[in-house]
């Protein structure tokens, strides 16, 4: 389950939907039934800055 290739990992929930994380910002760009269907919304997916800002806030 731990395929770090890609940057967004999927989780498969309990309800049997797949969530799509973004390694960056932490945010679920996309959730939907097929792991197909994420592609898209991971394309399109940009990275939001206050939250990358308040992660590395944490990190320093
Ligand atoms: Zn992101």
């Amino acid at each position: 389950m731990s395929d770090n290739s890609t940057p967004y990992p999927h989780r498969l929930n309990e309800e049997g939907s797949y969530d799509s994380i973004c390694r960056a910002c932490f945010a679920t760009v996309a959730r939907g039934k097929a792991e197909s269907e994420l592609s898209a919304y991971e394309e399109a997916h940009i990275c939001d800055p206050t939250h990358m800002l308040s992660d590395t806030a944490r990190r320093c």
